[in-house]
């Protein structure tokens, strides 16, 4: 086949945020090329998915490829974590509020979800060629097109495109040469892992869920896959290379294993499998997620902690992002800085969420007396190892000390949402019954609408109420479109739901007129909007945009964004 040495748009890396951002460019009619280093199938960490990812490929149609692979089913994700080794499940049940919403993802064999994933692309019509590893990227004279050089073991060229996705995971071919990329000084981990044959599997409602266990020296995954494989594998603090060194890498694993009653118990029957592979220092993100015309997707922009699974998501999700992005920009040169602005919030949003979540998960629940642990309590408004961090910056104002607003009413989040899913008995049998999970909840959303409605007096917190524009993808056509969300005059906004200028202008007259909750409600119901009442008022109460009084003229605390945004959901559309 003769290759083009002039592409619309240039893919390097096929990976998932590869693959997804082909797919969502060839529905928008772009046309793509995606270089990609390796021969596929080749190996990936990463097997544990969450719905959201499969929100999107369903709205890609891709989605009955990996259902027909029959992955392992993942309904939930059972943490036994803490000194106490309380066992919680994060169920991913909800509401289908829309055809594409999952209440389940999958645990994948990452060589094989990958492969579909890049067949799917090709027969789009990617133009796809394995084995080419892209070697630069160069910005072109004058708004002229972008250079991207490549090579192979036969030859090596160069190709022209009018944008360029660079999704080469960790590899970060942009990131590393322009010095974008910034590595986290409070996830300094490293990860040890292999595979086992066999083990016992546990039924009923814990069926398919992955299990991360804490241990004197950090935490355990255990990934049921099929074929009867278990992907296991031990994360620790950076430091634990020392030990690593001394004893070697099989006893290292092996003696953190052994401190994990329930790996014993599952693996007392399973045959290891595989070597045991290490990495370490993997948690970085970038300064910048595009740049003019290039955007950083996946891996090569940003990565964080595995503990919720959220590395082929935020792949998945930043794929797309790029891709309307480009198809808008491709139309409409002239808003190449609002599309800018607009993917860097959506993007750094989700991964911000994630790592706010996560820090305060991990410091909440820190209690076992060890480096890793030590390692991982937030130290209040003075530790460094947030400088520059955005929700922390934002905390910060909120005075971050332990037991105030801030990081304290965090990690108090953090621990109300684990005490919604944990399990009445300090065991993990297949007895295990969800519904026991469902009834805390209930009675926590009725507290929760009792504190809602204890709202006499609502009023709007800051100067102005101001509608402050921005973009969405739109669900099924993958196009950009404009969306408002309310804000104020600081330029900060509740991002969670597109609102109009009807509710600016109810928000305003709040100034004058404040409202108990339930007329607000019932003006809001008038308003047409999906997000209900409930999901706005709660949100610009928690954000500090309103604030809520009882009748004595206490304030009244709401915490309703449990779920943290995008922990295990779709970010953009609920
Ligand atoms: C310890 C650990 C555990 C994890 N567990 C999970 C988990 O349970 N769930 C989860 O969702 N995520 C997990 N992840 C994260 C997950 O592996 C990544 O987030 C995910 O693979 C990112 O996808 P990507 O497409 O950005 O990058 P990748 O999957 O790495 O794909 C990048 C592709 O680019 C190619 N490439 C690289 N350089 C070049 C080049 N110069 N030219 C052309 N091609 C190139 C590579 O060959 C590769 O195929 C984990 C990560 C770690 C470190």
């Amino acid at each position: 086949m003769s290759r083009k040495t002039r592409n619309s748009i240039v893919i390097a890396g096929g990976g998932p945020a590869g693959s997804v951002a082909a797919l969502c460019l060839r529905r928008l009619g772009h046309e793509v090329a995606l270089f990609e280093r390796e021969r596929f199938p080749r190996y990936r960490l990463g097997e544990s998915l969450l719905p959201g990812t499969m929100a999107i490929l369903t709205r890609l149609g891709v989605a009955d490829r990996i259902k027909a692979a029959n992955f392992v089913r993942k309904n939930a994700a059972t943490f036994i974590w803490g000194p106490e080794q309380a066992p919680w499940t994060f169920t991913f049940a909800t509401p289908r509020t829309a055809p594409w919403v999952h209440d389940h993802a999958y645990q994948v064999t990452r060589a094989e979800y990958d492969q579909i994933l890049l067949d799917a692309a090709r027969d789009r019509g990617t133009d796809i060629r394995e084995e080419h590893e892209v070697t630069g990227i160069e910005a072109g004279d004058n708004g002229g097109p972008l250079s991207v050089t490549w090579r192979n073991r036969q030859s090596r060229g160069t190709v022209k495109a009018d944008f360029v996705i660079d999704a080469t995971g960790s590899h970060g071919i942009m990131a590393r040469k322009l010095g974008l990329r910034r590595y986290d000084r409070y996830f300094r981990n490293l990860a040890a892992w292999s595979y086992f044959k066999g083990g016992k599997r546990f039924q009923g409602d814990l069926e398919g869920n992955i299990f991360s266990v804490t241990f004197r020296e950090g935490w355990i995954w255990i990934i049921p896959l099929k074929d009867d494989i278990y992907s296991v594998g031990v994360v620790s603090d950076r430091a634990s290379s020392a030990r690593m060194r001394e004893v070697g890498i099989e006893a290292f694993y092996q003696e953190c294993l052994a401190q994990c009653p329930l790996a014993t118990e599952i693996l007392d029957s399973a045959t290891r499998c595989a070597k045991v592979r290490v990495i370490r220092d993997w948690a970085y993100d970038a300064s910048n997620l595009s740049m003019g015309r290039t955007f950083l997707c996946g891996d090569s922009a940003c990565f964080i902690d595995p503990l919720f699974s959220q590395g082929v998501h935020l792949a998945t999700y930043s794929a797309m992002l790029a891709a309307a992005g480009i198809d808008h920009l491709s139309r409409r040169p002239e808003d190449a800085d609002s599309v800018a602005a607009w993917y860097e919030s959506s993007y750094r949003g989700a991964y911000n969420r994630y790592h706010e979540f996560l820090a305060a998960f991990y410091s909440a629940n820190a209690g076992l007396d060890s480096k890793f642990w030590q390692n991982r309590q937030i130290e209040g408004a003075g530790d460094s190892r947030f400088e520059g961090k955005e929700w922390f910056t934002a905390l910060s104002g909120h005075q971050v000390e332990a037991g105030a607003d801030g990081i304290g009413e965090l990690e108090e989040r953090a621990s109300t949402l684990a005490d919604l899913w944990q399990h009445e008995k300090n065991e993990v049998t297949d007895r295990f019954d969800e519904t026991e999970l469902s009834l805390r909840r209930v009675r926590w959303a009725s507290h929760l609408l009792r504190d809602f409605r204890r709202m006499t007096r609502i009023a709007w917190a800051s100067e102005e109420v101001r509608l402050i524009p921005s973009f969405r993808v739109h669900p099924t056509s993958f196009r950009l479109e404009r969306q408002y969300f309310i804000g104020d005059e600081t330029g900060r906004s509740m991002t969670a739901f597109p609102l109009s200028d009807q509710h600016r202008r109810l928000f305003a007259s709040l100034k004058e007129t404040p409202l108990g909750y339930r007329e607000l409600e019932r003006k809001l119901k008038t308003i047409r909007g999906y997000a209900t009442p409930i999901q706005i008022v709660g949100r610009l109460t928690e954000n500090g945009f309103l604030q809520g009084y009882d009748k004595d003229g206490v304030r009244v605390r709401i915490r309703a964004a449990l779920r943290f945004g995008g922990v295990g959901a779709e970010d953009d559309i609920s």
